[in-house]
């Protein structure tokens, strides 16, 4: 059977619901990319799982986003680019 994946309602104009975002931030620094951060259109979708993040070292498992910012701190200090 084929999972099917809903895509996630996004900003529908007006229908903003006051909740706290705590999957909405990136799992490396935990800046938020909710709709209105600034970060909303730039962001990348980390498709690891909770404990996968928190094997790999994110510092905020909950976040569903990968910051690529950070992420290119770690490569330069990984392979020097
Ligand atoms: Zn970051």
């Amino acid at each position: 059977m084929e999972m099917i994946v809903q895509e996630q309602a996004e900003v529908s104009s007006g229908d903003i619901e006051p909740r706290m975002l705590e999957n909405e931030i990136y799992n490396e620094c935990g800046r938020s990319v909710a709709p209105g951060s600034g970060w909303f259109v730039n962001r990348v979708t980390d498709c690891d799982s909770y404990l996968e993040k928190v094997d790999n070292g994110k510092a905020y498992p909950k976040g569903e986003y990968l910051c690529t910012e950070c992420d290119s701190k770690v490569r330069k200090r990984y392979y020097g680019a």
